[in-house]
């Protein structure tokens, strides 16, 4: 386990006056560094000593013992009115308010009196419905993790910024009483929708501030009739847009990152009767095994004002990007304005095409599959990828995982709120949807290898300029998906799974077995809501 983090500040000479203490909701206030610009920050950071510079100037940090979410440690305050909006389980656990308002005076005590970093945000690219987040940090590399994820407001919105919403960090303060609370562990990311405040304890990691604020979106936007959604999006010379759904590692960043297209965002996004909208001012790229010739605008995104998180540097500042040795999960966050090709509008028009992308590690579902209406609402609700088997060594079988909406872990309503919106705007534009699988061909994990990211550019391509609509497609058994029998640019041998795999017989078992996975995870759909009952567009055994 590495040490906790401990911020060395007395160097850093400057301070901004601007703030008061009550102005923060804080007893008292050290030095506030409020919305410091990348300069400052990256001037904090090396004085402070919370990170590294790579050899070509990009700051390096760690982010100590947590280098994921924490989603067992998540929490909405159980009150009124919103605990009835609210699909309350294992997602989203419910908090006694008498226990966020101890954790609340703990967290506000805490960074009373500490130098803090203040960093002022936007959430949503549409002036009308975007809100105001301010986030209180203690390290100078969350407010650029910040400063990097959310939109920049210009100086005058800077200067009349009044925050719809809160997020207090306070990554050193565990909760030692974690168990009289009834909690599950020293950490703490909890929500509270009425008093439009969020607090963290117990945890470093600044995902938890970007997808945190992006749960609270799934909860504002619904309301008002907007969908929200766990995609990413870009746009083509014709005004066409990509929608791009998907898990984690399924490849939302790396297939969006397009150079001949227009990059709207990367991972978040909405869809209200004008068009699509990021929610974001940058993104957040993976970096194990990153390569220059497979992902080269991403690799030239990595440089002064990006941050790299977890990743493994020489004495000399180069990077290796294959170690995984601090985590696999090695990040990079950058500015949009990093990807050249990116529109500054953040916005764009009703999407042509819908991908969803799905890393099958058992290597059945095909590299590309047109889907019905009724398959595309099936597919959404399933929200399927797998994960590759842990670390253990000998241990092969993949992980199925099936999150509604390619996002369950970051929705606070029932699923079916999205999915109904979903599909309404789906007839009403009258969108394409596919099923693009970036995981494992001619056999799974271990077997098999995985899908080559030309390969699944060479299929996405032959969505976005149309050209798949011109083949010929045949079926697949138990999944009942149409597959072009060719593509140009993909060998034709890929197209249809069972025809990759040489062991056919093998073949036949395994989809078997995941068809009936995607069946007993659907029936939750099944037994009282008629009207999401799409079992017959799944596959069968
Ligand atoms: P997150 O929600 O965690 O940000 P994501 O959906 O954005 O995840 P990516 O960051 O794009 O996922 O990750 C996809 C990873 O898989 C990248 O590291 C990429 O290099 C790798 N990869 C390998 N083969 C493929 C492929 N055929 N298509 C897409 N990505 C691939
Ligand atoms: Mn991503």
């Amino acid at each position: 386990m590495m040490p906790e983090q401990t911020v060395k500040k007395d160097s850093v000479e400057e301070m901004s006056t601007d703030m008061d203490a009550e102005t923060l909701g804080l007893k008292s206030v050290g030095k506030v560094y409020h919305n410091l610009d990348y300069e400052k920050l990256f001037e904090h950071e090396t004085t402070n000593e919370e990170g590294r510079i790579s050899a070509n100037g990009t700051m390096m940090v760690d982010t100590g013992k947590f280098t994921g979410r924490s989603p067992k440690d998540k929490y909405f305050v159980h009150q009124k009115p919103s605990f009835e909006n609210i699909a309350w389980g294992k997602i989203n656990q419910p908090m006694a308010p008498e226990v966020f308002d101890e954790l609340y005076a703990d967290v506000t005590d805490y960074l009373s009196d500490k130098d803090i970093y203040v960093t002022d945000g936007f959430c949503g690219a549409n002036e009308r419905t975007r809100k105001s987040v301010r986030f209180v940090t203690e390290f100078a590399w969350q407010a650029h993790f910040v400063k990097n994820m959310f939109i920049r407001p210009d100086q005058d919105e800077a200067g009349s910024f009044a925050p719809n919403f809160t997020v207090y960090n306070a990554s050193n303060l565990a909760n030692e009483k974690w168990e009289e609370h009834g909690l599950n562990s020293e950490v703490f990311v909890v929500f509270n929708i009425e008093k439009n405040v969020a607090i963290i304890g117990g945890t470093w990691y600044g995902g938890e501030m970007k997808k945190g604020i992006f749960t609270m979106m799934n909860y504002w936007l619904p309301m008002e009739g907007i969908l929200s959604m766990h995609c990413s999006a870009n746009v083509g010379k014709a005004g066409d847009v990509a929608l791009f759904f998907g898990l984690s590692g399924t490849g939302k960043t790396t297939l969006s990152t397009d150079s001949s297209r227009k990059l709207i965002g990367d991972d978040e996004h909405g869809w209200d009767d004008d068009g699509i909208f990021n929610f974001e001012g940058g993104c957040y790229a993976k970096c194990i095994d990153l390569s220059p010739d497979n992902e080269p605008e991403i690799y030239g995104a990595i440089r002064r004002d990006a941050l790299l998180e977890n990743v493994v540097a020489c004495n000399k500042g180069i990077i290796d990007f294959q170690d995984g040795t601090k985590t696999e999960n090695t990040r990079v966050s950058y500015p949009i304005e990093h990807i050249e090709n990116h529109e500054p509008s953040l916005k764009a028009g009703h999407p042509k095409n819908i991908i969803f992308l799905t890393c099958d590690a058992f290597g059945v579902l095909p590299p590309v599959s047109k889907l019905t209406k009724k398959q595309a609402m099936y597919y959404f609700l399933s929200g399927y990828t797998a994960k590759v088997a842990g670390t253990e060594r000998g241990v092969t079988e993949p992980q199925a995982t099936f999150s509604s909406c390619f996002g369950e872990a970051f929705l606070p309503l029932p699923p079916t709120t999205y999915a109904e919106l979903l599909g309404e705007k789906l007839e009403k534009h009258g969108v394409n949807a596919y099923l693009v699988n970036t995981g494992w061909t001619g056999g799974g994990y271990g077997v098999g290898e995985r899908m080559s990211i030309k390969a699944t550019r060479a299929c996405i391509n032959a969505i976005l300029d149309g050209s798949i609509l011109d083949a010929e497609f045949e079926q697949t058994n138990w999944f009942r998906l149409n597959i072009p029998k060719s593509l140009p640019g993909v060998d034709s041998s890929l197209l249809n799974p069972r025809n990759a795999w040489a062991d056919k017989e093998n073949f036949d078992v395994t989809a078997n077995k995941l068809a009936g996975m995607f069946i007993e995870n659907f029936k939750k759909y099944t037994s009282d809501n008629d009207d999401f009952d799409y079992t017959q567009a799944g596959p069968r055994t």
